[in-house]
């Protein structure tokens, strides 16, 4: 016993969550989150964004980080922001930082349980695999030579999750500035800088963990008697048509079109316009 993230011992005050949004998703998104999961879990959880809003900072109170990125979906745009995030968690004193976008639902039970089963004390990089295969990128090299290179990464859009050991791994290419130009030496996006980080400096690897789920997913597929279990769950649009959960109530899919409301519901029954919901 002892030391941070020993098992069974592990609490969610010891996980650092970060949600990264954008200035047009405060009220559409964030909204949501707020009134579902992050209503359980505000002490914990850091919202990252672009622009300043009274709206938002009256709900999160100084949990909301007012990053001075550029609110743009460009690659360095959102590196600044991860990078906003994994500063934050470093100097936090949490054993855990997770990563989520602003359409993901957290089930904060099912993530306690998920990282109880591994010590903070580990190098540990738990997400959902972005490809079936690891993703080849060209490095730059500092006399311009490039040499290529593969690594696995997890989807930053279906969450992930990084040990305290292993983040303090990850200082010299992920911190302040660093991150940044880490991500320029592959161009790629910040998910992928992250697993490059990992894989290629660090010298560790992505535990792929089927409970993370991204909108790159048929999120119908998933059996609606799991999806209480799921870590993460998300919503959008996939080939053209609206990608969500299957879950029949207790809101309809006019009043709830992401579903995550009414996952809310089969998780916290106890939620009062759950209960204005089923009529009680
Ligand atoms: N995002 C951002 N700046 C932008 C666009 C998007 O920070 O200019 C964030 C957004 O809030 C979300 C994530 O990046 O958390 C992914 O955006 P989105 O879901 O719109 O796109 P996807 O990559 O999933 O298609
Ligand atoms: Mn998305």
């Amino acid at each position: 016993p002892g030391g941070y993230g020993t098992e069974g011992s592990l609490t969610l005050g010891d996980i650092f969550i970060a949600v990264k949004t954008t200035k047009r998703f405060h009220q559409t998104r964030m909204e949501l989150l707020l009134d579902t999961w992050i209503s359980r879990v505000r002490e914990q959880t850091y919202v990252f964004t672009d622009e300043e809003d009274d709206a938002l900072k009256r709900r999160m109170g100084d949990h909301v980080v007012f990053t001075n990125c550029s609110a743009e979906h460009s690659h360095p745009a959102l590196s600044c922001k991860m990078a906003a995030e994994f500063d934050a968690f470093l100097a936090s004193s949490q054993s855990w930082f997770c990563h989520l976008d602003d359409d993901n639902y957290l089930n904060p039970h099912a993530l306690l349980k998920l990282l109880s089963s591994y010590s903070a004390s580990w190098e540990i990089y738990l997400g959902k695999p972005s490809l079936n295969r690891p993703i080849w990128a060209s490095e730059t090299l500092p006399n311009n030579q490039t040499k290529s290179v593969r690594f696995w990464f997890a989807t930053g859009g279906a969450g992930f999750c990084i040990s305290r050991k292993l983040a303090s791994k990850m200082v010299p290419w992920a911190s302040g500035k660093n991150f940044l130009s880490t991500s320029e030496l592959i161009r790629l996006p910040d998910d992928c800088t992250v697993g490059y980080i990992i894989e290629c400096k660090v010298g560790r690897q992505l535990l792929p963990n089927a409970l993370f789920h991204s909108h790159l997913e048929n999120l119908q597929l998933i059996p609606s008697s799991q999806l209480t279990q799921q870590v993460t769950l998300s919503y959008g649009v996939f080939e053209n048509k609206l990608n969500v959960i299957e879950l029949s109530g207790p809101f309809s899919p006019q009043e709830d079109p992401s579903r995550f409301r009414s996952l809310h519901c089969h998780l916290y029954p106890d939620t009062s316009w759950c209960l204005q919901a089923v009529g009680w």
